[in-house]
């Protein structure tokens, strides 16, 4: 560790604590390749510690009001407006998108606050009188307990604010592992939440990888785990997780079509193209990683788009406010990539090639384009995450579902069109969580699901909305009677 840069804190119960460790994992500018900060690799003894403090904290705090709940959302929805523009450029420092695509990152997330302001309406249980003779039913939700959080890079605001707004609003406590990464924002969004009046132990941070996941998948304390990040780990910590009795809600990978029927509009779909396929330099989790130009429109949209690949300036986000895309997250993230199109060039046609982006400072690949993809090429099903574009061209939108539905991964697919006709066939037979009908990412706001299928999601109950509350919520059914007058049927 360099002795000029700093450890990132981490929060146990009330203490921020710069951890001295044996190990960290270096936090860079990626548009710069500089070493920002360090990030502290915990052990299981810190991670318990913390684990400590949110089960201290959870029987008082599970028992305020849910109003008391959302005026502490509230006054974290207040900070997080004020100091926005401060968190969306903490982003772009630490994970090299831009500053809109970092205000967007930031908006998500807030929404997610917004929503749980809203936790009295959203906890509500049920209730029937008379479900049988003189006997009334109800339901409440109660809170489950210490609840953690694993998040990956991409999304250094909104994903973790997928998780921890809606279980402590819902009245658990919280352990949140960011990505070592990006660990920064974390530490900004838990400082203002612990300034909105959070009482202590309520939410804590810590920092790391393996050990600290491990700690969590198997602690006894732990009732609920939120992860989201590649599907070899998500698989890794549902089954992990779930084998230690605890809820597991875990996002993975993703590959996303994008159809364009002869029909859609060119501008406006080139427009969404653009932006799903190379906004935050395709490092989504919805990004539109496969163009599917359907029947005659393939070759002009083909021309349409290498013109605005060409086009879109590539760059350090925050010198310059005119740059369309940042860099990738890191150097072992831009050599995979490289690999991936040293590869995939010798397979399929390569249109335009990102490598000629590569710089000595910043970890930057340029916008790529394969084109002749099919299903049987090794880039049909592989996710790059990064600023690569494969395009295929089916004679009809029948040939294009049955290539979508040969994917593992099942986030999101659009489809580009003026016809209501075909955006009904493809929104009915296409096997996948999320459906854009000229939308190009359609990612959904807090107050649904964020509905992964297949290899993209294990567990049941997704993140946000009101399968989020559920997750972090157990029922209880209480049945009452109050008549004293119970049959005299067996003789006593
Ligand atoms: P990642 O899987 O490398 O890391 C995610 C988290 O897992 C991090 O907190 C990391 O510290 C931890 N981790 C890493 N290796 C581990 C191991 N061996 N054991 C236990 N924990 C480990 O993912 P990433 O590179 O940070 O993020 C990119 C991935 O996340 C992409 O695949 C992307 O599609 C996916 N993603 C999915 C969604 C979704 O909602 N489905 C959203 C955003 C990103």
């Amino acid at each position: 560790m360099s002795s000029a840069t700093s450890i990132v804190p981490s929060l146990i119960g009330k203490n921020w604590e710069k951890i001295k460790t044996k190990e960290y994992t270096k936090v860079y500018n990626p548009a710069s390749g500089k070493v920002i900060s360090n990030t502290p690799m915990l052990t299981s003894t810190e991670v318990s510690k913390a684990i400590k403090f949110a089960k201290i904290a959870f029987p008082e705090w599970s028992k305020e009001p849910p109003t008391r709940r959302a005026s502490i959302m509230h006054n974290y929805r207040s900070l997080l407006k004020q100091n926005f523009n401060e968190i969306a450029e903490l982003i772009s420092t630490e994970n090299g998108k831009t500053i809109i695509e970092a205000r967007g990152d930031i908006q998500r997330g807030f929404e997610v606050v917004e929503y749980a302001c809203g936790i009295a309406e959203h906890q509500k249980g049920e209730s029937l009188s008379q479900v049988a003779e003189n006997i009334d039913g109800i339901t409440v939700r109660e809170p489950i307990g210490v609840c953690a959080g694993i998040s990956p890079f991409n999304f250094p605001a909104m994903v973790p604010m997928w998780m921890f707004p809606i279980a402590i609003a819902c009245g658990n406590t919280f352990v949140l592992k960011p990505s070592e990464k990006v660990p920064l924002t974390a530490v900004r969004l838990v400082e203002l939440l612990q300034e909105a009046g959070l009482p202590d132990g309520v939410m804590n941070l810590v920092h790391g990888g393996k050990e600290v996941v491990d700690t969590l998948c198997t602690h006894p304390d732990i009732s609920a785990i939120s992860f989201v990040g590649s599907s070899t780990i998500a698989k890794y910590v549902y089954k992990l997780g779930s084998s230690n009795g605890k809820r597991v809600q875990a996002g993975g990978a993703a590959k996303n079509a994008l159809v364009v029927m002869p029909d859609a509009d060119p501008d406006s779909t080139l427009r969404a193209v653009m932006s799903a396929s190379f906004g935050c330099a395709g490092q989504r989790c919805m990004a539109g990683s496969l163009l599917i130009g359907v029947g005659e429109i393939a070759k002009p949209l083909k021309e349409k788009l290498i013109d605005a690949m060409n086009n879109l300036k590539v760059g350090a986000p925050l010198l310059d406010p005119n740059i369309n895309m940042g860099p990738v997250i890191d150097k072992i993230s831009q050599d995979r990539i490289t690999t991936i199109i040293d590869n995939v060039s010798k397979e399929v046609n390569l249109d335009r090639d990102g490598r000629d982006l590569i710089k000595n400072d910043g970890f930057f690949v340029g916008p790529t384009l394969f084109s002749n993809v099919l299903p049987d090429t090794s880039i049909f099903k592989q996710e790059v995450f990064g600023p690569v574009l494969s395009m295929m061209n089916p004679k009809d939108l029948s040939q294009a579902i049955s290539w979508i539905n040969q994917l593992n991964y099942g986030n999101g697919s659009s489809i580009f069109t003026q016809s209501g006709a075909a955006a009904k066939e493809f929104k009915s037979k296409i096997k996948c969580g999320m459906i854009g009908i000229n939308v190009g990412v359609p990612a959904p706001m807090s107050m649904f699901p964020f509905s992964g299928w297949n290899d993209s999601f294990y567990g049941d109950l997704h993140m946000q909305g009101n399968e989020g509350v559920q997750f972090y919520t157990r029922q209880k059914v209480t049945l009452s009677r109050w008549d004293n007058t119970y049959d005299n049927k067996s003789g006593w």
